[in-house]
This record gives structure tokens, sequence and C-alpha cells, in this order.
């Protein structure tokens, strides 16, 4: 008897669907609670109200996004879509005239159509989300030409990026036999060292650009810090603010190769803060440059992607596993996909292992800042952001331990105070 790796991947997908929701339903139900005692002397009750009734209306529009990506998955799943999108990419290459058509190019169309149907039916809920609720609750500003503008932008810059990425690791599979986990892991890690050292010096200026800081009392303080810690500090750039980054990291960003380092520090950071403010989140990654914390990472996901495709290795010549999905053939992509659905559990335990190390990387950050005599001005620099990013002030600890990576701002400040 075959694997039956449909039912198997139908119940895994509906126990964490069923999770997931348990999850939303924690954070709602949070979000009805009220001030926490900590922010009492940070947050106004009118401001606390107004991020509350935005986070319950995005909490809220969640579980329509979820039910609905739930249902589009039990179809895929059910009806075989994925093998019929794949023969109908195989159909159009061969009526362009390439019989018999190569796995390479036959996986890169399969690969763009996925991409643009699933762009189209996300769109109603990312309009709904900009429009109305974004809209609803003031901040943004993006009019419906901008927002087809961006999105098209994303999607040619996914495209530039994808296509070549997937035609690439088509190749080596198909180049380096049984070995391929080797020299795909290989690729992935080159790939991603390239992207991280050319992205912010050659990719990001293709969008905007950035430009020197012009506040020299706060560049005076900046290099006076990095003397006292040993940072090898370049230039200090100020990178413009991505309209569409909702984050709760990410304030600054380190690049170039060493010895010296540029600092980029986003306008947003920049936007009513103290200096002291500034210097106390910008100490925050000088900790996490001293922990070597991005490096550590960095080994860690390296790891973690190499035994991905080990384990895939064993599954890539599995004829049962693509009949149960209803493939004739066996392209080594849809394996890929389908492997990814049998793999996830483990792969949920990797993300909450990897989160749960970011989360002891940021408090460890944190107290780095406030060795330094930050403390009081890291707490009031983080609510100011959270502010101006208008964050779910009260989030459920179980609701961001899966779907963070960052801890909660209540707990960083919690942490800041206990230090004390
Ligand atoms: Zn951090």
């Amino acid at each position: 008897m075959e694997p039956l790796y449909k039912e198997y991947v139908l119940g895994l997908s509906y126990a964490s669907y069923i999770f997931v929701t348990y999850l939303n339903y924690r954070q709602l139900r949070k979000l009805h609670e009220g001030r926490p005692k900590i922010l009492t002397k940070l947050v106004t009750p009118e401001e606390f109200d107004r991020f509350t009734a935005y986070s319950i209306d995005k909490s809220k529009f969640l579980f329509l996004g979820d039910a609905f990506s739930q249902l589009q998955n039990t179809a895929v799943i059910y009806f075989n879509l994925l093998a019929w999108l794949w023969n109908v990419a195989g159909r159009w290459l061969s009526s362009a005239g390439y019989s018999g058509g190569s796995e390479i190019s036959q996986g890169v169309i399969f690969f763009l159509l996925i991409s643009v149907i699933s762009s189209i039916t996300a769109l109603p809920f990312s309009l709904y989300n900009t429009f109305v609720i974004e809209a609803r609750h003031g901040s943004k500003t993006l009019t419906i030409g901008s927002f087809f503008v961006s999105g098209i932008k994303g999607y040619l810059f996914g495209g530039a990026v994808g296509v070549p990425l997937i035609a690439t690791f088509l190749y080596i599979v198909q180049w380096s036999g049984d070995r391929f986990y080797f020299y795909v892991w290989m690729f992935a890690c080159l790939f991603q060292l390239v992207m991280v050292s050319l992205y912010p010096t050659l990719i990001q200026p293709l969008f905007h650009e950035c430009k020197p800081l012009q506040d020299d009392e706060l560049k005076g303080h900046i290099e006076n810090l990095a003397r006292r810690i040993g940072f090898p500090l370049g230039k200090i750039h100020v990178a413009p603010s991505d309209p569409n980054k909702h984050t709760n990291h990410g304030y600054s960003y380190f690049f170039g190769f060493s010895p010296n380092k540029h600092i980029a520090i986003f306008e947003s950071t920049l936007k009513d803060t103290t200096r002291d403010e500034v210097c106390a989140l910008l100490c925050h990654e000088f900790g996490h440059w001293k922990y070597n914390h991005v490096m550590k990472l960095f080994i860690i996901h390296q790891i973690h992607l190499f035994g991905i495709f080990y384990i895939f290795s064993h599954f890539i010549n599995h004829s049962g596993l693509y009949r149960a999905f209803g493939f004739e053939s066996k392209p080594a992509l849809v394996g890929f996909m389908l492997f990814q659905y049998i793999f996830s559990p483990f792969e949920g335990l990797a993300t909450f292992l990897t989160n749960a190390l970011c989360r002891k990387q940021e408090f460890q950050a944190d107290e780095f800042s406030k060795r330094h005599g930050y403390g009081e001005s890291l707490r009031a620099g983080l609510v100011r952001l959270n502010k101006q990013d208008c964050s779910n002030l009260n989030l459920d600890s179980w609701y961001s331990t899966y779907h963070y990576s960052h801890p909660p701002l209540v707990d960083r400040l919690k942490g800041l105070v206990k230090t004390e």
C-alpha cells in the first residue's frame, strides 16, 4: 500500500489551521484586556485605545484571510491543482515549439503561474487591508495608483530574483545527481552572502537613495559611542523609510565590508526621537555586533538549510509522493514543494527554536545598551517607535512566541526594568 501522503498533508494543514486560529482567538481576547501596567506612564489611555482598535480590526480580518487560504489550500491539494498547473506549463511550452520541453523552462513557467495566481487571489485581501483598515486608522496615504505601482515593482523584482534562482536550482539538481543536496546548499549559501553584502550598496539605491546624516551633534554622539565600544564606524547615512514596511524591528542597519561598517538609520527612527534615544537604539544594534549575533544566526540557518536539502534528497526520487498529488513525472521543483508540505511540522519546530534564540539575542542586546547607560532612553525610544508604527502593544504570549522573532514591547520594557 502506498503511504497516504495526501491524507497526511490535508490532516496536517487542518491541524495547523485550527492551532493558528486558536492563537488568533487568544490574541483577540488579549486585546480586550486593557492597558498593561508597565505602559501606564508611557502610553496615554487615548493612544492605547487607538492602537488597540487598529489591532482589533486587523486581528478580526486575520480570521477571514486565514479561512480563505485554508480553503484555497484544501482545493489545491484535494483537486491536484499543482499537477494541473504543471501540465498547463508543459502545454504552453510545446505550443511555443519546445516539444519535449526541458524541466527547467517548465519549472520556471510553473513558478510564474503560481505567483500570478496567488497574487490575484490575495489581491482583494490586500486591497481591503490597505484601503479599508489602514485608511480607517489614518496612517497610510497610498493612492490606488501607487498601491499597484509598488505592487508591480515588487513583483518584477521578485521575478528578476526568483526566476534565475529557480533555474539555477533545477540546473544544479540535474547536473549533480545524487549529491545535489551539497551543491544546492553551497549555492544557497553563496547567494545569501552575495545578497547580504550587495543589497545595501547596489540594490537598495535602485529603490531609494541614502543621504548623509546632517545632525552634527548626533553624529558626534554616535562617534563617541562607537569609540567607547570599539565599533569600526564608517559613514553614517539616513535611509528613507519603506512605506510598506510595518515592522517591530529594523530601526537601522549596518553595511559595508570590514574593516569599516557604515550605518544607515531609517528616517522614521530619527523622526520625533531624541538624540539619546537614537543612540540607545544604535547601542542595541552595537550589542548584536559585539556578541556576533548575526554570524551565529547565519551559521544556524546554514546548518538548518543543509538538513532540509539532505533530507529532501531522500524524497526526490520517491514516485509515490508525486503520484499521490496527481503527477505522472517527477519534476524536482514540484518534489521540493511536496516535500515542504510533508516536512512542515519539523519546519515549524525549527522556526520556533530559532525564534526563541532571536528573542534571547534581543534581550542580550537590550541589556548591552542598558549597561552603556541607555536603559532609560532605550525604553523611551522603543515606546516612541512602537507608537509611530501603531504597533499592537498588548500581544498574547502564545501568539507572539509562535509568530514573532522579536519579544513583545512589554516584555522588553520589563527586561529593561528588571536589570536596573
Ligand atoms: Zn535587535
